[in-house]
């Protein structure tokens, strides 16, 4: 199994940021409301994410770094109604493959466990003293895979995806306090218990964040659409700044980045990009988040529906408030 994971973490883990997307996913699904990310040299020598969710019994914690061990899907039937990020047991047996871990983790009610884990094969376990959560420290990731090192780039890039990731997360969950500390230096952390609009003039500044227009759709039945748009003025030369969520999934979607593009079309000059935050409620049987590891991508059954109801949302909603 040891090769399987190393080739496993080939698939989810490619660089220091696929690692942070996967633990603060776990964090969100463990219900934190604080998620704290540690990094050094861009995430390579040092990732650590500490948060104040759920956490882990013992037992939990020693088989959640089996290959397939996840708490949060029964059996296969499951697979249709994913409301959580996780669900393929495959993020921390994989990082553990490649890398040396220190996990403490408490539910609070007890004493706490840490588990240390070097190259996939346990190293260590003790009861400690922990408040309820979980801090997850993973150092010198790829340490024994050379050819994966490789993919890294500069370390101040390899940082900028990662504040970059964790700033969009931070939108699409406005309620969840933020904070990063890269090197020793705070340089991202947001306020607890915020609405999309505060944390929006956060990550945007008071200027652009405070002129995002909000609209909303039902779409179809039990689902919503929630658009918040900037004006074309504050266009940019990317697609970088196209945030779309769906159930809280950071996801990419070519055909819903065209129908934002397509909805500002008439407004904006050629090469230049809105920027818009989509945050979709869909029944969780309308799409399929199990079409690839990273769960970036995700096949949404009635995209076409849903295309043509978000470019007439934006379309009247740039109209009707002259943006
Ligand atoms: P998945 O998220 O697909 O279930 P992971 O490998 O990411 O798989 O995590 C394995 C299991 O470890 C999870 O199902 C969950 O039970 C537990 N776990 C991981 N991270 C946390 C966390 N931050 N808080 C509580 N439990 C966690
Ligand atoms: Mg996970």
């Amino acid at each position: 199994t040891f090769t399987s994971n190393k080739i496993a973490a080939g698939e989810v883990i490619e660089r220091p940021s696929s690692v942070v997307k996967e633990l603060i996913e776990n964090s969100i699904d463990a219900k934190a409301s604080f998620i704290q990310v540690e990094i050094k040299d861009g995430g390579t020598t040092l990732i650590k994410v500490t948060d104040n969710g759920s956490g882990m019994d013992k037992d939990d914690a020693l088989i959640a770094f089996n290959r397939h061990a996840t708490s949060k899907i029964y059996d296969s039937s499951d697979l249709d109604n994913i409301s959580t990020f996780g669900f393929r047991g495959e993020a921390l047996s994989s990082i553990a493959a490649v890398s040396q871990i220190i996990l403490n983790t408490s539910t609070g009610d007890q004493v706490g466990t840490q588990i240390k884990i070097m190259g996939g094969e346990l190293d260590n376990i003790k009861e400690v003293a922990f408040a309820q959560g979980t801090s997850i420290e993973i150092r010198n990731i790829f340490y024994n895979i050379p050819a994966r090192r490789k993919f890294i780039k500069g370390l101040s890039y390899e940082t900028g995806l990662i504040t970059e990731l964790i700033t969009k997360y931070s939108l699409g969950h406005p309620h969840i306090r933020f904070k990063v500390i890269n090197n020793k230096n705070i340089i991202y952390d947001t306020a607890g218990k915020n609405t999309t609009k505060s944390r929006l003039k956060e990550v945007f500044g008071e200027e652009l964040g405070s002129k995002f227009i909000y609209s909303e759709d039902e779409v179809f039945a039990g689902s919503e659409l929630k658009a918040w748009l900037a004006p074309k003025e504050f266009s940019k030369s990317t697609r970088n700044q196209q945030l779309f969520f769906i159930n809280g999934r950071l996801i990419k979607s070519k055909e819903l980045s065209k129908s934002l593009e397509d909805a500002y079309h008439t407004f904006l000059p050629k090469g230049r990009f809105p920027i818009a935050l989509l945050d979709f409620t869909l029944p969780f049987n309308e799409l399929d988040v199990n079409i690839h590891p990273t769960k970036l991508n995700v096949k949404i059954y009635n995209l076409d529906f849903l295309v043509s109801k978000l470019t007439s949302l934006i379309k009247d909603t740039l109209n009707k408030t002259n943006l």
